[in-house]
């Protein structure tokens, strides 16, 4: 399973047994895969470690708030959690690859002349930002790479990380579903196994644990919220601050909302635009291999994976959403490509047309 070359893997060994005080970093509305990873690693350095810290952008969803080490994860509006980045000498990137997905924190990362070491698993890693640089685009997860780095470094992990990793594995795969999910990403998984966790509690964690609001506020985007154009293979939905607000909103809440309109046979390409912090979140998702990360980067200041990606705007919701629509035509031509030639088929045979 190695991936990573023993030089590459030597020298960012060698400086992390140097480092004194480490801090771990993970994208604005961290998510199974930002928190396993985070909380993996600190798991084991901070046993290894005089000092270790996760710090986030920003808050932390209910679902996730059970992972070993999660109440100990600072967020970055806390004054200690901007000195400890400062004072740190080593800053881990995980789960994300240009210093604008930690929002507020960009400068202060940025800045920071701490040795970084990133581990990722999107397209296109900032250049510069990093001293050591693990990225890979086809892992299925950031959760896989770290997996991976650990043990080419020979770090010995707990169960709790062994749990962590798992999350970050099942979150970004949709339960291994996704075409992501490649034979490395199996015998990773299996590797976790062998730790002998309960696997189906962290399942149970994670989609049987909504709230009530969550709940119905599914019911709310789905029967009212939900738009489908069954000619471009697209559906949408968008939610203002004051209808989540109605269900009491909590953050994570609506988690997994683009992927709904997916459900449907006929849709390959959903997005789901909500206002949120003072600005409209975008995301999108798409089945098969129409690419949503060059819609997200094109128009919306974003980017990501192929099948998942997002964005931002400050813009009124209804603009972006208007502007979204009057993309359609356009964006979604791979998607339209196969009517007309069956069209062309019918035509050429009368009888077939007869039957129809
Ligand atoms: P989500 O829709 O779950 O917020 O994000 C899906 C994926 O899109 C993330 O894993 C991340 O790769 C990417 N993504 C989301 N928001 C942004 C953004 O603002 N900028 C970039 N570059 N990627 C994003
Ligand atoms: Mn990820």
């Amino acid at each position: 399973m190695e991936i990573f070359s023993k030089r590459n893997i030597d020298a960012a060994k060698a400086d992390i047994e140097a480092a004194k005080k480490v801090v771990i970093t993970a994208h604005l509305n961290p998510d199974g895969d930002a928190l396993g990873s985070s909380l993996a690693l600190y798991n084991y350095l901070k046993t290894t470690k005089e000092e270790c810290h996760v710090i986030l952008p920003n808050n932390i969803p209910d679902t996730f708030k059970w992972m070993p080490g999660c109440s100990e994860i600072l967020i970055w509006d806390n004054e200690n959690a901007q000195k400890l980045l400062a004072e740190a000498d080593m800053i881990f990137l995980l789960d994300f690859n240009n210093a604008s997905r930690v929002d507020k924190m960009q400068k202060a990362l940025e800045e920071s002349s701490a040795v970084k070491i990133m581990i990722d698993h999107h397209p296109n890693p900032q250049e510069g930002l990093c001293k050591h640089v693990f990225s890979d685009h086809e892992a299925a997860a950031a959760c896989e790479l770290l997996y991976i780095f650990c043990k080419e470094c020979g770090f010995k992990l707990s169960i709790d990380s062994a749990r962590c990793l798992y999350t970050g594995l099942v979150t970004d795969t949709g339960c291994f579903q996704f075409n992501c999910t490649t034979k490395r990403t199996f015998r990773v998984a299996g590797e976790l196994a062998a730790f002998n966790f309960d696997r189906s509690e962290i399942i149970h964690h994670i989609y049987d644990s909504y709230s009530e609001g969550r709940m119905r506020l599914m019911g709310y985007v789905l029967t009212q919220k939900m738009v489908v154009f069954p000619q471009y293979h697209t559906a949408y939905i968008s939610l203002t601050k004051a209808e989540a607000d109605q269900f009491g909103y909590q953050v994570g809440d609506t988690e997994g909302f683009v992927n709904l309109p997916l459900c449907i046979g006929n849709i390959q390409f959903s997005a789901f635009f909500m206002e949120r912090d003072g600005l409209i979140r975008c995301s999108f998702r798409s089945k098969g291999n129409f690419k949503v990360n060059t819609i997200a980067e094109h128009y919306f200041n974003g980017g990501g994976h192929d099948n998942a990606a997002g964005g931002k705007s400050y813009k009124p919701l209804n603009e972006i959403v208007d502007r979204f629509v009057s993309l359609l035509p356009k964006v979604t031509l791979p998607l339209c490509r196969r009517r007309p030639r069956m069209r062309k088929r019918i035509n050429e045979n009368p009888s077939q047309k007869l039957k129809e």
